[in-house]
C-alpha cells in the first residue's frame, strides 16, 4: 500500500546513488519493510558498458538509460526519490544533507534527511592525478553528457579541419584524436572511434583519409592490464591492423588546449619529454574518490588508513560503523571497480536487508511471547514455550546468511573492427578468446544484460539503424 509519510514503526533506509550498486539493491529489496529514500542527482540508471558506443552514435544515449521513476513505480511500497546530490553525510547525527544542483530550483533547494540505515553507492569521480589542464581541455567518458560532448567534438574537429584554407599542420592536429588511459574505457572508445572513421566518416568526408588518426596513450608497458597476456597481445596487434597507434610507457604530465606533454620511456630506460598535438582529447585514467566519501572517511577513525575508498567488511558494512554500508566504486572490498561487482554487492545487500527485516519481526514476536509466558501457567505456558522454540529455530535459519562472495563471470571488451576480447570463467577454468565470434558473444551478452526489454529493443534497433544507414554525422 502507498504510504505518504514515513511509517514510525519502520526504520528509514537512505540509499545514495542510482548506479549499478544502488539500483541492483533497489531491484531486489522488499521495500515494504523500510521507509526507503533514494537520493541521486541522476534520475535514471545508466548501462555504462555501452556508453563508449554513444560517443559515435552507434547507440543513442537514451537507449541505455532507464528512468529511476519507472524502476520505483514497480516496487510494492512507495519509495521516495529526491533528485539531489548528497553534499555531506553526518555520521554522528545520522543525517544526510542533500542539495538540488539541477538547473531549475525551487524556494527550497537544500534539505536534511535523517537515516537509521544508509547505503553509500555514489560511485567515483574521474581521476586526473592533479595533472594541469585535464579538466579544462579533456573530455571524460563516464556519464551521458560526456558521451554527447565527445560526439559533438569529433564532428567539430572534422568540420573545422575541412574549413576553407585550413593550414596542413592544423588539419593534422585537428584530426589527431588522442585517448589517454589504456584501460578498457580507453580501448573501447578508441575502437569505436576508428570504426566510425572507417565505416562512415570516410564515406561522408573522404578528404580526411590521410590525416584522421587515433592514438592511445598509456603510462604502463601494455594496455588492458586486467586481461590475460594473449588477449593483450591480440588487442595490440588488432589495433595495429586498424591503424590505431598505441603509445605505451608514455605518461602524460601536462595538457594545454592544443597539445599534451608526455614523458616517454626510451628503450634504453632514459626519459624524454614529447609534445603531442591533438584535436580531441579523451581522458580515461580510471577512478578517484568523491569529496562526500572523503569527508565521511574523515569522520570515522577506523577509515584513517583507507585511501582508495570506504573500507568495508565481508557484509559490506563500512568499517568503524554499524549502520552504513558501501557498494560499488566508492567502496573497497578487494575487487575491481566494475559494474559486475557493484551489481552483485547491491543484490547481496537486498538479501541482507530483507533478512534483517524478517529477523526484526521475529525478535519482536519473541519479546511478546516471553512476556506472555511469564504471566501464564500450565498447558497454555507449554504451548507458548513451544512457539518460542519454533521462532528461535526460524531465527537461527534466517541468520545463516553468509558473507558477500563475489562470483567473477569474466571480463569482456570491444576492441573495434567487429572484434572483442573475453576472459570468461567456465566451470572451474578460464577461457580467453578474441575475434569476431567473441564480438557476437559480446553483443548478445550486453543485449541480454540491458536493464529492461525497452532498452534491449532500442539498442538492437540502434545497431540495425547504424548498419543500414550509417551513423548520423550532424553536429547537434
Ligand atoms: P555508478 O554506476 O557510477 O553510480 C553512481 C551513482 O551515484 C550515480 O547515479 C550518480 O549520479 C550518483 N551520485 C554521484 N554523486 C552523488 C552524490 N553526491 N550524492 C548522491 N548520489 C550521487 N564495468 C563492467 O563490469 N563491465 C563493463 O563493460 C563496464 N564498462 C564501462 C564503460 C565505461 C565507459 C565506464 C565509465 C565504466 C564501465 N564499467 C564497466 C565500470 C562500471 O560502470 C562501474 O564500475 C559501475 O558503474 C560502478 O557502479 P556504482 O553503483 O558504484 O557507481
Ligand atoms: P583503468 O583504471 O582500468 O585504466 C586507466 C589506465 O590509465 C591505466 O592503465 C593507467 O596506467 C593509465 N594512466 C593513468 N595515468 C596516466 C597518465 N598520466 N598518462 C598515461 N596513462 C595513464 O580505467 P578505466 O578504463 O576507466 O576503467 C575503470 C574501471 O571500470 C576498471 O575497473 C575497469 O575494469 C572498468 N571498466 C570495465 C570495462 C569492461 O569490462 N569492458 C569497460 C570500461 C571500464
Amino acid at each position: 500500500p502507498e504510504q505518504l509519510d514515513p511509517d514510525p514503526k519502520k526504520k528509514t533506509l537512505v540509499i545514495l546513488g542510482t548506479g549499478w550498486g544502488s539500483v541492483s539493491l533497489l531491484k531486489n529489496l522488499d521495500t515494504e519493510n523500510y521507509n526507503v529514500v533514494v537520493v541521486s542527482p541522476r534520475n535514471y540508471f545508466l548501462f555504462t558498458p555501452l556508453l563508449p558506443s554513444c560517443t559515435t552514435g552507434t547507440i543513442e544515449h537514451r537507449s541505455i538509460m532507464e528512468p529511476i521513476r519507472n524502476i520505483l513505480r514497480h516496487k510494492k511500497a512507495k519509495v521516495s526519490y529526491y533528485e539531489a546530490e548528497c553534499t555531506k553525510i553526518d555520521y554522528a547525527k545520522k543525517i544526510v544533507y542533500a542539495k538540488d544542483n539541477s538547473e531549475i530550483k525551487g524556494d527550497n533547494m537544500e534539505t536534511e534527511i535523517p537515516f537509521d540505515m544508509l547505503v553509500v553507492g555514489v560511485g567515483a569521480e574521474n581521476a586526473t592525478f592533479g595533472i594541469p589542464g585535464v579538466r579544462e581541455h579533456g573530455c571524460f567518458l563516464k556519464e551521458v553528457g560526456d558521451a554527447q560532448k565527445i560526439r559533438k567534438r569529433i564532428m567539430d574537429c572534422v568540420e573545422t579541419a575541412t574549413f576553407k584554407d585550413q593550414p596542413a599542420e592544423e588539419v593534422k592536429r585537428l584530426l589527431h584524436m588522442v585517448v589517454v588511459g589504456g584501460g578498457p574505457t580507453g580501448v573501447e572508445f578508441a575502437g569505436e572511434l576508428q570504426d566510425f572513421f572507417q565505416e562512415d566518416l570516410l564515406k561522408w568526408v573522404p578528404q580526411i583519409r590521410d590525416d584522421f588518426h587515433v592514438s592511445l596513450v598509456e603510462a604502463l608497458p601494455n594496455v588492458l592490464p586486467m586481461f590475460s597476456k594473449q588477449l593483450i597481445e591480440y588487442t595490440e596487434s588488432s589495433f595495429k591492423e586498424e591503424h590505431i597507434e598505441i603509445r605505451t610507457k608514455t605518461m602524460v604530465k601536462n595538457v594545454t588546449d592544443k597539445f599534451i606533454e608526455a614523458e616517454v620511456q626510451q628503450p634504453d630506460g632514459t626519459k624524454k619529454l614529447e609534445t603531442i598535438p591533438y584535436g580531441l582529447l579523451v581522458w580515461a585514467t580510471g577512478n578517484a574518490l568523491r569529496p562526500v566519501v572523503k569527508d565521511l572517511m574523515t569522520q570515522i577513525p577506523a577509515q584513517a588508513k583507507a585511501r582508495r575508498g570506504l573500507e568495508v567488511n565481508e557484509y559490506l558494512v563500512v568499517n568503524g560503523t554499524e549502520n552504513i554500508w558501501g557498494v560499488g566504486d566508492c567502496a573497497v572490498a578487494n575487487y575491481a571497480p566494475t559494474a559486475q561487482v557493484a551489481a552483485q554487492e547491491g543484490a547481496f545487500l537486498a538479501r541482507l536487508f530483507n533478512t534483517m527485516a524478517k529477523t526484526d519481526a521475529i525478535e519482536d514476536e519473541l519479546r511478546d511471547l516471553s512476556a506472555k509466558q511469564a504471566t501464564t501457567a500450565g498447558d497454555e505456558r507449554n504451548a507458548i514455550l513451544g512457539e518460542i522454540r519454533e521462532r528461535q529455530r526460524q531465527l537461527r535459519r534466517i541468520k545463516q546468511i553468509g558473507p558477500f562472495q563475489y562470483s567473477h563471470q569474466g571480463s569482456l571488451a570491444y576492441i573495434g573492427a567487429e572484434k572483442a576480447v573475453a576472459d570468461v570463467s567456465w566451470f572451474s577454468g578460464n577461457i580467453a578468446s578474441g575475434g569476431t565470434l567473441t564480438y557476437l558473444f559480446w553483443k548478445s551478452a550486453y543485449l541480454s544484460m540491458c536493464f529492461s526489454a525497452r532498452n534491449r529493443i532500442l539498442v538492437a534497433f540502434d545497431w540495425t539503424k547504424a548498419k543500414f544507414f550509417g551513423r548520423d554525422v550532424s553536429r547537434e
